[in-house]
């Protein structure tokens, strides 16, 4: 028979569910809502967007978020919302939050480090959880290591799909080998319409030859829908700047220069353009080389493979916490745990 637990006190701690945040309320943000509608370990309480933001200890509601989101623009006109322009700000100071996952644009590309820093000189303590992709932009937080671990809070870094489950993967493939020479990850996403994914599809342009985060940043929609009708709404993306790299470096699994990560973005059919995979190719003990590939099943959407393991980082980043472990870490460190 499986242990029970007994004293109240005990049930309390396990039944407790984690209150959830979420800064950015666009494509993931939205879908991140969703996801943890259907999780009982956690719950949403909260969410900021660039106008407003809403709180409830209760938990909000997402399809009402959603809604409102999409028709007036702002999460600010729920009812538990308010309008601000200092959106972030007020929610870090008002609601009673175990840990947030940032679903923020990047843009520019200090934008993410800003933020943290905010949470660090709030007196804030608690989890955060990024889906960050440049290697550059990691390297910023790596500088902010001591003032997170000072400022007791557990901060997990590049926590989504890629960075983040072909990450963890890579890390974990890597084990059958003594030596690693390679390792490439290689990315099909489809969405219906670059409009629900504005961030993700910017920073994805500033990866194409001639263009930059800034140039990226700097267009205006019909500047990217008029991109877009040039490529049929296709972006092939080569040997990008992905923190993947300094992630699995920092792990100690091979050099940054032997990972490499690429892809295809369909912004006008949800099908993948290809299947997502990572291949880790290595050396074992035995002088046998080979090849690990770890490929996501298709019908698997972007949204479901980064706020999944967003997730499943953010409930272990928030045993972390409870045990006193501080500072930055990354999804080639930890193990994400299965959010029920
Ligand atoms: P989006 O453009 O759809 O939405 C961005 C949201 O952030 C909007 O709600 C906007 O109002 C809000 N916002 C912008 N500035 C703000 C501010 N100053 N204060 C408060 N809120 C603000 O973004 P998206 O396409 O969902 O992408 C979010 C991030 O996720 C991007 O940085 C993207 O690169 C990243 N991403 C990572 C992965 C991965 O696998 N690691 C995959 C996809 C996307």
């Amino acid at each position: 028979m499986k242990a029970q637990a007994t004293s109240r006190g005990q049930r309390a701690t396990m039944i407790e569910p984690i209150k959830v945040g979420v800064l950015g309320f666009g494509g993931l943000g939205q879908a991140a809502a969703r996801v943890l509608a259907q999780k009982q370990q956690m719950r949403w309480v909260a969410a900021a967007d660039h106008k407003g933001y809403a709180c409830a200890a209760a938990g909000l509601a997402p399809d009402r978020a959603i809604a409102t989101y999409q028709s007036q623009g702002s999460l600010g006109y729920l009812q538990e919302g308010t309008l601000s322009h200092s959106s972030i700000q007020d929610l870090i100071e008002q609601a009673r939050v175990d840990g947030f996952f940032l679903a923020l644009p990047n843009l520019p590309n200090t934008f993410m480090a800003s933020v943290v820093r905010q949470f660090i000189n709030s007196g804030w303590q608690g989890v955060l959880v990024d889906a960050m992709k440049r290697t550059s932009a990691v390297e910023q937080l790596l500088e902010m290591q001591a003032d997170l671990a000072a400022a007791k809070i557990t901060y997990l870094t590049g926590c989504g799909a890629t960075p983040g489950l072909l990450t963890a993967a890579a890390a974990l493939a890597a084990q059958s080998y003594a030596e690693i020479l390679r390792i490439e990850i290689t990315f099909g996403v489809g969405i219906a319409n670059w409009e629900a994914y504005r961030a993700t599809i910017r920073e994805d342009i500033a990866h194409l030859p001639g263009y930059d985060v800034e140039r990226a940043r700097a267009m205006t929609d019909a500047e990217v829908a008029a991109l877009l009708d040039q490529t049929n709404g296709l972006l092939a993306l080569e040997n990008m700047e992905h923190a993947d790299d300094v992630l699995l470096e920092l792990a100690g699994v091979c050099p940054r220069d032997r990972v490499t990560v690429g892809g295809v973005v369909d912004t006008r059919n949800p099908k993948k353009p290809l299947s997502t995979h990572v291949k880790v190719r290595g050396q074992t003990f035995e002088g046998k080389v080979s090849t690990h590939t770890f490929t996501l099943g298709d019908e698997t959407s972007m949204a479901a493979n980064v706020c999944g393991p967003a997730f499943g980082y953010l409930k272990a980043g928030v045993n972390l916490h409870r045990r006193g472990i501080y500072g930055l870490l990354s999804s080639a460190e930890v193990m994400p745990q299965f959010v029920q």
